[in-house]
């Protein structure tokens, strides 16, 4: 018998029996029940292998004997979920608050925020630096996409900002925005006619740049967003749309002045209409449910009960007045207006997600808003969208998987999956069953950096 076959048949047998080298991962997160925001669920039993700062794999534990790391997490049952985006916050207060502005940043990792979208200060070369170093590994803190400085009128109500009072003013401030690598481009329109705010649309829209703001009080909605506006901050802007006789009240220029008619003629049919219209474009409105709250409590706050207001700098704590001094001066009617203005614009909020209008949760947070802190801030936005109707994984969907829909990253962010960037928060309890849950942050992993318990303490005494 030729000998042969039976060599080559004990050498298959050889190879097959050989064990199976594992594949390796620079971190591997074992036991994890993983939260598919877009899906509504909880998947149990996950194991998730990390590179650099990638998700390479997504697998059930039952496989784990493939897998190996010299960096395991054993989670142990607790719900993992994409890093929170906070989609409206500020870095500001002049040159002097620089350091206390940074000092804001372990403030968001320390509450699961791996990202911020940035609306704008006076502080923009440091904002850029910093969202530079973040992203090459060289600082800590979120992800930073900025506006750089706002754009605004002849009379620019924040410092920092770019004045534009005429047509010849918008090409130097768009350039000076490209030059500047901003992400995106913010309007703050305190001091800008309709036309003039239009062109800046219109100019913004040629040059591809996204741009989202405050809209001229007596400008026509519709027409910004056919020039190209992406998307409006807060709801107050909104409220006119609701009203029978919304159109001739923006055309009076009253500015705020125009609210109280517009409650009193507020009709649900109408705010529906125009819902429905504004739907029909891809359109993204942030709420910032929570900062319009806290003014409206600001007069009877007592900081000394608040343990996040130590965490602050004191030149933070001092731009915080103009605020509470308002709030304090502010008459029983100036307050009733307020009060009712908000009833309305939360009203707003459900109807708008469901007709597909791209809510974004942002907080607002930053020098100047008082006591509307980075991070816990995020956490009291998501609350309240939950009081406004939507479910708890609606609420997170507004932050982690509309926030990358802004900038076009859907396919980096907003879910656990291969390919997806690991910006990652473990949580102890569910927050699909309660948005409160969201606070019981155990761990945040963000790329390299992975910060347990005891870090996330530190981050927060830094
Ligand atoms: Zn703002």
């Amino acid at each position: 018998m030729n000998k042969l076959p039976v060599y080559c048949f004990i050498l298959i047998f050889m190879i097959a029996c050989q064990p199976k080298a594992k594949e390796k991962f620079d971190l591997l997160i074992i036991n994890a029940s993983v939260i598919d925001i877009a899906g509504g669920k909880i998947l149990p039993g996950k194991l998730i292998g990390i590179n650099k700062d990638t998700i390479q794999l997504v697998a059930n534990m039952a496989s784990a004997d493939s897998y190996a790391s010299d960096q395991i997490i054993d989670v142990k049952e607790k719900f993992v979920m994409p890093g929170l985006w906070d989609n409206h916050v500020h870095f500001r207060g002049g040159d002097s608050l620089i350091n206390e502005n940074k000092n804001l940043l372990p403030l968001f990792i320390a509450h699961g925020v791996t990202t911020v979208r940035d609306m704008g200060g006076d502080i923009s070369p440091s904002v850029l630096q910093w969202r530079n170093k973040i992203r090459e590994g060289q600082l800590e803190g979120p992800n930073i996409f900025t506006s750089g400085p706002k754009l605004d009128g002849a009379d620019p109500f924040w410092a920092g900002s770019i004045s534009i009072g005429k047509l010849e003013d918008i090409k130097p401030a768009l350039d000076s925005l490209e030059d500047l690598k901003v992400d995106f481009v913010k309007i703050y329109a305190s001091s800008l006619s309709p036309d003039l705010y239009y062109r800046i649309v219109e100019a913004c829209e040629k040059r591809g740049l996204k741009v989202t703001g405050h809209i001229p009080l007596s400008a026509d909605h519709f027409d910004a967003i056919e020039f190209g506006l992406d998307g409006i901050e807060h709801l107050f802007p909104l409220l006119s749309l609701a009203s029978p006789i919304g159109d001739s009240l923006r055309q009076l220029n009253l500015g705020f002045g125009m609210f109280p008619q517009v409650l009193e003629t507020y009709d649900e049919d109408f705010a529906r209409a125009a819902i429905t219209k504004l739907a029909s474009k891809d359109f993204y409105v942030t709420p910032t449910l929570y900062v319009s709250q806290v003014i409206m409590q600001l007069a009877d706050m007592d900081p000394t009960v608040d343990s996040l207001l130590p965490l602050i700098g004191p030149g933070i704590q001092l731009t915080y007045e103009r605020r509470i001094k308002q709030a304090q001066n502010r008459s029983a009617e100036g307050k009733q207006l307020m009060l009712d203005m908000d009833i309305r614009e939360r009203s707003l909020v459900l109807p708008m997600f469901q007709a597909g209008i791209t809510i974004l949760a942002g907080s607002d947070c930053g020098p100047s808003n008082a006591y509307v802190y980075p991070g816990a801030a995020l956490h009291n936005e998501l609350a309240l969208l939950v009081e406004t109707g939507l479910t708890p994984q609606e609420a997170l969907s507004t932050s982690v998987i509309s926030g990358p829909k802004f900038f076009g990253l859907d396919e980096y962010y907003g879910g656990i999956e291969v390919g997806k960037v690991a910006h990652l928060i473990m949580l102890t309890e569910n927050p699909l069953e309660n948005i409160e849950n969201v606070r019981s942050i155990d761990l945040v992993l963000k790329g390299a950096n992975i910060y347990d318990r005891s870090k996330l303490r530190t981050l927060k005494t830094q």
